[in-house]
C-alpha cells in the first residue's frame, strides 16, 4: 500500500484526486493521511467523499473512511468496469473537480463510461463548466480521447438549497486513447469574448465588468451578458481568450461586498499575464495537463508559471508512476517534459 503524507505541498484536494485516479489505473491500492492539512475546512468535504465514492464505484474498489471530515482513507483498487454512474456530491461542492478525478483512468483504460454529477458547477477555486469544456477536454481530445461533457444545469456557489444545485454529465467512449501530444507555441492573438454571467443579480453588475474588460483588453474583443436563472445569486466573468495555437479560459468570481470593477480588473490582470507570457498554456492547464501525459507516457508543454498544484501534482504522480517528468527554464517562461 503506497502511504501518501496529504499534506505535501499544495496540501489540497488534487493530490486526493491524482492518486485516485492512478491508482486505478495501476492497481495499486493507498493509504492517505493528513487529507486536505492545508485547507481552511481541513479532511474530506462532501465533493471529495463523492469522488472518492464515484471511483469505488467505476473500479469496483474498497474504502475506509471516505466520511465527510475523515483525514485518514485506503483505497484499494479493482478492474476499471465503466458503466452508468449517478453521483450526487449532495451540496454544491465542485463537480468539474470529479470529473478530474474519473475522465482519465476510463479513458486509459478504455471503457465506456455515462456519468451525470450533481453539485456545483461554477465554484471558485475549481475550473468552471466552459473551463473543461473549452480547455481541458479539447486537449484531452487532441491526445486521442473520446469524451465530451453536457451542462445540464448550473450550479452556482450561493445557496445550499436543493435547487440551486446544477448537474454536469460526461460522456467517454470506449475507442480512445491518451496519446503524447506538444504544446509549444501560442501564436498570435486572434481575440478574446468576454462573457459576464449573471444569476438572479442586477444588469449592472455585468455592464461595469464588461466597462473594465473594453478599457483593458485588446482587440478584437467581443462582450455578452448571458443571464441565467440559477438557484442562487451569482455572478462570473469568462474571458475567452484565442491565439492561433492555444486557449486560456480565465474566470472572475464575483463575491458578496467584492466590487463588479474589482472582480473584472483581477480577470483582466491574469488575461494580461498570459498574454504576455506567450505561453499555450496557462497555469490551471498546466497542472490539470500532467496526469493525461504522464499517463500517455509523454508530451511536452511550455507555461508560466508552475503552480504549486503543478509541482504537488509531479510528486504525486512519481509515487505511482516511473514516468520521468523534467522541468527546465526555457526563457521567461517554463518547460514541462513527460516521458
Ligand atoms: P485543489 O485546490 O487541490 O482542490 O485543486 C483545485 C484544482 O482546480 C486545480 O487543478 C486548479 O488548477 C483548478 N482550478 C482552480 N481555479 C481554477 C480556474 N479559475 N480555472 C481553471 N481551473 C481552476
Amino acid at each position: 500500500m503506497i502511504d501518501i503524507d496529504g499534506s505535501r505541498g499544495e496540501g489540497g484536494g488534487q493530490i486526493l484526486r491524482t492518486s485516485l485516479a492512478l491508482s486505478m489505473l495501476t492497481g495499486k491500492p493507498f493509504a492517505m493521511r493528513n487529507v486536505r492539512a492545508n485547507r481552511a475546512k481541513p479532511g474530506l468535504r462532501r465533493q471529495h467523499a463523492a469522488a472518492v465514492n464515484a471511483a469505488a464505484r467505476l473500479c469496483n474498489g474498497s474504502v475506509h473512511g471516505a466520511n465527510v471530515d475523515s483525514r485518514y482513507l485506503e483505497f484499494t483498487p479493482n478492474a476499471i468496469t465503466g458503466g452508468e454512474l449517478a453521483i450526487d456530491i449532495g451540496s454544491v461542492g465542485s463537480t468539474t473537480l470529479v470529473v478530474q478525478t474519473l475522465a482519465v483512468p476510463a479513458i486509459a483504460s478504455h471503457v465506456e463510461l455515462r456519468a451525470t454529477i450533481r453539485g456545483g458547477t461554477h465554484n471558485p477555486m475549481a475550473p468552471p463548466f466552459e473551463f473543461l469544456e473549452r480547455i481541458y477536454i479539447p486537449q484531452l481530445q487532441a491526445m486521442g480521447a473520446d469524451l465530451s461533457i453536457a451542462l445540464d444545469e448550473h450550479g452556482f456557489v450561493g445557496s445550499d438549497r436543493a435547487g440551486a444545485l446544477g448537474q454536469l454529465t460526461l460522456t467517454i467512449g470506449a475507442g480512445g486513447a491518451l496519446r503524447p501530444v506538444e504544446l509549444l507555441d501560442a501564436g498570435e492573438l486572434v481575440g478574446t469574448t468576454a462573457t459576464a454571467v449573471l444569476s438572479r443579480l442586477p444588469t449592472h453588475i455585468a455592464e461595469r465588468e464588461l466597462a473594465v474588460v473594453r478599457e483593458r483588453i485588446p482587440e478584437p474583443l467581443a462582450c455578452e451578458v448571458r443571464e441565467i436563472r440559477g438557484g442562487a445569486a451569482a455572478n462570473l466573468l469568462l474571458l475567452d481568450l484565442q491565439r492561433e495555437h492555444a486557449r486560456e479560459l480565465v474566470t472572475g468570481y464575483g463575491e458578496k461586498g467584492l466590487r463588479a470593477e474589482v472582480v473584472a480588473e483581477r480577470a483582466c490582470r491574469e488575461a494580461a499575464a498570459w498574454l504576455a507570457a506567450g505561453v499555450p498554456v496557462g497555469e490551471h492547464l498546466a497542472d490539470q495537463l500532467l496526469l493525461p501525459m504522464a499517463v500517455a507516457g509523454g508530451g511536452r508543454f511550455r507555461c508560466a508559471p508552475l503552480s504549486l498544484h503543478a509541482t504537488t501534482n509531479i510528486d504525486t504522480i512519481r509515487l505511482f508512476l516511473d514516468v520521468p517528468i523534467r522541468v527546465d527554464p526555457d526563457g521567461d517562461a517554463i518547460l514541462v517534459t513527460v516521458g
